[in-house]
């Protein structure tokens, strides 16, 4: 069975492609290296340095015929779509397209697609189910649900099958510091050099944190699971404040760092926190990393010989 990983160099996608290969599927990794890195790249797949806007994408995929295609390839920050939505619409949205009719000519079987729960917005309504209302508060968010609402699309108008989910704050090994997820990574790297830890507002906004071992089993499960044609959440269903995430860092990492807190950053969402019983039901998964468990594994990658 053959698989591309688009963003497969990427943080999420690189552990996506090395549960892939550990499972003796055929793998390819289309990347073009903007933010991912050679160093990620598993040696039992094929590597294609390629963009998804590419023209001759079609051609690729009508040559390769691969079953599945699981798509992480994105433009992958709040911050950035507000400085450039053109470059943001260009990757998320118009990157997605020429992948679809790609998938579309090719006979593609399924799509597994990289949503986020930026989709949802601010929202009172505690935790969030994947039925509560969409009101995105970036060019990110509005991107991943046009994103959503193509892939309904083309399974209705073409047959093309498709899995999204909606990741929550993603964090775990190979992470760079300016995702979603990048507060840990941010964090982590700053208590290790002995630095002081700034943070934006009171500390008491909340997310939810998911190691990325359990997200990239999502996705494989989402491959080949009967309960496809719609969103899932991917999440912890645990609702972790900034604040406490510090307390856990600096007992874990045994130090105490002196704590800027700066502005509120615009756009930041108050509280968040997802429900997963959709996918614990249909996808056959369940998180099996406590957020704890997910750090200490972080942390002996970034500094082999602690103990923790
Ligand atoms: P990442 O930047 O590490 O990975 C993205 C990969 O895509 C990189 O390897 C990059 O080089 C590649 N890429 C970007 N634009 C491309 C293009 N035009 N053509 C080909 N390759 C391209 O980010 P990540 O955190 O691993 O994110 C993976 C996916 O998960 C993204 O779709 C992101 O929006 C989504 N997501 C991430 C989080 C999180 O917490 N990290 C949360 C929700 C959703």
């Amino acid at each position: 069975m053959k698989v591309l990983v688009t963003g497969g160099a990427g943080f999420i996608g690189s552990h996506i492609v090395d549960i892939l290969v550990q499972a003796d599927l055929q793998v390819y990794i289309l990347d073009n290296l903007s933010t991912g890195s050679f160093t990620n790249i598993n040696p039992g797949a094929v590597f294609l340095k390629k963009d998804i806007r590419d023209e001759d994408l079609k051609g690729l995929l009508a040559r390769e015929r691969f079953d599945y295609v699981v798509h992480q390839a994105a433009q992958t920050t709040v911050a950035n779509s507000l400085a450039n939505p053109y470059y943001d619409c260009d990757v998320n949205i118009r990157g997605l397209v020429n992948l679809l009719e790609a998938c579309r000519l090719s006979a593609v079987k399924r799509i597994v697609f990289a949503s986020s729960a930026a989709v949802y917005g601010d929202t009172d309504s505690l935790p969030i189910d994947e039925d509560c209302e969409r009101h995105p508060a970036s060019f990110y968010g509005e991107s991943k649900l046009t994103g959503e609402h193509y892939l309904e699309l083309y399974y209705k108008n073409f047959g093309l099958e498709y899995v999204a989910l909606r990741y929550a704050n993603v964090y775990g090994e190979r992470q760079a510091d300016s995702g979603e997820g990048g507060v840990i990574s941010i964090f982590l790297n700053k208590l290790l050099a002995g630095h002081g830890l700034t943070v934006y507002g009171d500390g008491s906004q909340t997310r939810d944190y998911i190691y990325v071992k359990d997200v990239a089993a999502a996705n494989y499960q989402a491959l080949f699971a009967r309960a496809a044609n719609r969103s899932y959440n991917i999440s912890t269903a645990t609702e972790t404040s900034v604040n406490e995430l510090m307390g856990l860092l600096s007992q874990l990492t045994k130090q105490q760092p002196a704590v800027v807190n700066g502005a509120p950053r615009d756009n930041d969402i108050r509280r968040s926190v997802l429900a997963n019983q959709a996918a614990v039901n249909s996808l056959n998964w369940q998180p099996t990393y406590t957020l704890q468990a997910g750090l200490c594994l972080m942390l002996r990658d970034l500094k082999p010989g602690i103990s923790v």
